[in-house]
Order: structure tokens, then C-alpha cells, then sequence
């Protein structure tokens, strides 16, 4: 399986979450928001990721817009493309973006015809996901929810968040339980995750557009 951890960084939540991947040898992936990368500190902990060997991906910039609702034109530059300057020599080589989807739920008001032109033309790679364990709602019970999912498929890409909720004091449990089960973490992204490489279009965007986009 693979980590990521979401809509971070924060202070106090993000340090600890570092501090336990560091314990286990755990490299992931964290998907940060721009607009909380303003915060106090909130730079330094995103330096410290990279330092440790984590990669750093775009979150969007206020983790409100719901692309499929609004095709403005203007909005992936304001909610991407201002994120990665922002992140500057912080951000991936490849350029990850994850879009915001309200929940967690793929469907068809994650991306825009706009959005994806954007993604393209900045050569951005699109990460998605398969697992969302739901941490943020059930903060002391979502690790066997967790397991028993990524026991369902052969390679998980599942999103934590690294928030206040409570829910990463349970990272630990997590990690130890996966090593009893012998199920390994690597950092690389499952392809079926990842619909948009480098620009490139490798996977079928279909089901994440509006209807009537779809193919655009
Ligand atoms: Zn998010």
C-alpha cells in the first residue's frame, strides 16, 4: 500500500505524524493546501517533510472549489497554479495534484474541461485515490476499517489526514498492524490512481468530469 495524508500541513499534528512515519520507516506522500501553507511554522514542517524523504503534492488552494461545478477558466490558476508557485522547490518533480472532492467520493464533480487542460499544459501528474478510511468522522475507530480495505485490493493508496481530529495518535497502531500482516508501504503511486502523468493523459478521466465533458 501507499500513504498520503491530506489538507495539512498543522502545526502540532503534522510534526507527530513525521515523527511516527520516522519511527517506522515509512515514507508518504502529503497533499498540502495552499492557502494553509500562510500559517505560522506551517513552511518549516513542509521542509522537514521533504527532508525526510516525503514527497510534497498540491491540495488545491482553499480546499473549497468542486471543479465540475464550476468551469470558470480563471479557477485552476487560482486553486493549482498558484499553490505550485507557492510551494516552489517544495512541490515534487512531477508536479502531484490532488483535487479536492468533498468527502473523498470520486464522481464527476471532481474535475473540469478547464482543470484538465491546465493539468496538461503544466504538466502536472493527477493523484487520486482508493482507499479513504474516513478518519476525520470516526477519529478513535477508523484503523480496521483501514485493514479490512486494504486487504480488498492488491495495492491501496489510501488518504489520512493530517488534522486535529485526534485520528493520527492511531498512525502508530496503523503501521504496526500492517507489518504483522506483512503488507508492505512504498512511496510509489499505483498507477490506477494516477490518470495524468507528467501531462499526460494514461487513464480514463471519464467518470470525473460533468456529464456532457466527458472526453474533452
Ligand atoms: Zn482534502
Amino acid at each position: 500500500m501507499t500513504l498520503s495524508f491530506d489538507n495539512g500541513p498543522r502545526a502540532g499534528v503534522t510534526e507527530a505524524v513525521l515523527d511516527t512515519l520516522a519511527e517506522h520507516g515509512v515514507r508518504a506522500t502529503f497533499f498540502v493546501v495552499g492557502q494553509d501553507l500562510e500559517r505560522p511554522g506551517a513552511r518549516a514542517i513542509v521542509e522537514r517533510a521533504v527532508a525526510e524523504g516525503h514527497w510534497v503534492g498540491n491540495h488545491t488552494t482553499t480546499h473549497t472549489v468542486l471543479f465540475g461545478e464550476h468551469d470558470d477558466p480563471r479557477l485552476p490558476e487560482r486553486e493549482v497554479g498558484a499553490t505550485q508557485a507557492a510551494l516552489g522547490p517544495l512541490a515534487h518533480r512531477d508536479r502531484l495534484f490532488r483535487p479536492y472532492a468533498g468527502g473523498g467520493v470520486l464522481g464527476p464533480h471532481v474535475l473540469s474541461p478547464a482543470l484538465v487542460h491546465h493539468l496538461v499544459e503544466g504538466a502536472y501528474t493527477l493523484v487520486l485515490w482508493n482507499c479513504v478510511p474516513r478518519d476525520w468522522e470516526r477519529p478513535d475507530a477508523w484503523v480496521g476499517p483501514c485493514l479490512e480495505d486494504v486487504r480488498t485490493r492488491p495495492w491501496s493508496l489510501v488518504v489520512l489526514h493530517d488534522l486535529d481530529t485526534g485520528a493520527m495518535r492511531h498512525l502508530g497502531t496503523l503501521l504496526a498492524r500492517l507489518r504483522e500482516e506483512g503488507i508492505g508501504i512504498v512511496q510509489e503511486l499505483p498507477e490506477a490512481c494516477v490518470p495524468i502523468r507528467r501531462g499526460e493523459v494514461v487513464g480514463d478521466l471519464a467518470g470525473l468530469l460533468p456529464s456532457g465533458a466527458a472526453g474533452s
